[in-house]
């Protein structure tokens, strides 16, 4: 890689990449939630601690508040305080290399930080699936036992390469069966049986939501992209911990009134003719150091996709009958992103690079997450060979800042610029 490029060194404009105006309408949505969370703490109100890739519809079936220990980490490391959460964590004897979203939540329960620092309270139980990982079992099975509340776990198989039909119709009734052991569960914990047409009401809305959410990808072909990965990183929010309510639709709408407004003016994420490279960027994003992506937009480089964000809103069948809204439910379940065999999420990763005109990828092999990267190097290869663009393996994690080295990383950043920009002569 020649040395002598401009980007070596050089101090890049600074570029301001516009948020839409909509996106300052989630502060008051979190604020509102966290007030909820604090109110049914105080009044010993139902609530559930759930892992990504649990069906959190089901709490709102059932009237119980979601609580979400992955996104109280990511606040605390984007307020810069899991740090300090971490090593507490490990000064009780939890490793290094031990997920960092765990680690802070240990920490957050142990030193009782606020809700706005990333604290989160007890709840009356907790929930999780081995969809992407075991940690999120290990994690809630250790913590139920700290706080001595019941755990439910829903044990979901990975549908690797070769899994054909008639299998995948087993792995789903064995999921289904797990869901009538939840309401089991539920109804000894609430009291409530659950009903079909409140379930079809949730259900109604969380796929309005992830229409929506589909709707706004869809304007993140056009060239400039409206929307960049500034937007989407806190819009997934609703997705994760609101689907089922009309508050995440209301403002997944506000968003697309801009996005519309913005794409009739021609304009985009980036300031006019600002937009050089396309990227997709791929993994949780490190919460303590979002400058990353300002960093990169000063390069002309914006990120258009992100299949993280994407995969928290597939799509729901309506309209059927309980029993068959189970079976689409666990099979959506099973087929997330990151439960994909090798082949399947190179197809993945090259079809959007297609639909998205994508210069680049960065794949965040992240310490914290290695079985959502498991493959990454073979992916860059495939892509890289198929697609003829650069791909960048970038070591580090999501919200342990120990593992961001700034010097380094800028080095990286540069070389990664440099090749984006000879792949474009
Ligand atoms: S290992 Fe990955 S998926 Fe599992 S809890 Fe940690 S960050 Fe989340």
């Amino acid at each position: 890689m020649s040395g002598s490029m401009e980007t070596k060194n050089a101090s890049p404009e600074r570029v301001r990449v516009r948020n839409l105006p909509s996106t300052g309408k989630l502060k008051g949505i979190m604020m509102r939630y966290m007030l909820k969370s604090k109110i049914v703490e105080l009044f010993r109100r139902k609530s559930a601690w759930v892992t990504a890739g649990f069906p959190v519809e089901i709490c709102y079936v059932y009237g119980v508040h979601p609580l979400h220990p992955e996104n109280s980490a990511c606040i605390s490391g984007a307020r810069k305080y899991s740090l300090e959460l971490i090593e507490h964590a490990e000064s009780l004897g939890f490793s290094r290399d031990l997920c960092s979203y765990f680690k802070t939540n240990v920490g957050a329960t142990e030193k009782g930080i606020k809700l706005k620092q990333g604290g989160i309270g007890k709840p009356t139980f907790m929930g999780s699936t081995n969809t992407i990982c075991d940690t999120h079992v290990k994690w809630f099975q250790i913590q139920a036992r700290r706080m001595e509340v019941p755990y439910f776990g829903f044990d979901i198989p990975s549908a690797v390469a070769g899994t054909g039909d008639a299998r995948m119709e087993e792995y789903i009734d064995y999921v289904v069966a797990q869901f009538y052991d939840f309401f089991d569960f539920m109804e000894d914990l609430t009291g409530k049986k659950i009903t079909e047409k409140k379930f079809q009401e949730v259900l109604r809305k969380s796929d309005k939501l992830c229409e929506l959410w589909h709707e706004i990808y869809k304007y993140r072909k056009d060239v400039p992209t409206p929307v960049a990965f500034q937007d989407t990183l806190a819009a997934i929010f609703p997705m994760v911990l609101l689907p089922g309510l009309d508050v995440g639709i209301k403002y997944y709408q506000a968003l697309l009134k801009d996005i519309k407004e913005r794409v009739a003016e021609g304009k985009g994420a980036m300031p006019p003719g600002k937009e050089k490279y396309r990227l997709i960027f791929e993994g949780i994003p490190m919460w303590y150091r979002i400058k990353f992506f300002h960093e990169l937009a000063n390069y002309g480089a914006v990120v258009t996709y992100e299949p993280y964000t994407f995969s928290f809103g597939p799509r729901k069948r309506l309209g059927l009958p309980l029993d068959e809204s189970l079976r689409d439910f666990a099979r959506l379940m099973i087929d997330v992103p990151y439960n994909y065999s090798l082949e399947k999420r190179i197809e993945y990763f090259e079809q959007v690079i297609d639909e998205y005109n994508i210069d680049g990828v960065i794949l965040h092999s992240n310490m914290s997450c290695r079985p959502s990267c498991s493959g990454m190097l073979d992916l860059k290869k495939s892509i890289q060979r198929d697609k003829g663009i650069p791909v960048w393996v970038m070591d580090c994690d999501q919200n342990d800042p120990r593992s961001y080295a700034e010097g380094p990383m800028k080095n990286r950043m540069e070389s990664f610029i440099e090749l984006l920009e000879q792949n474009k002569e």
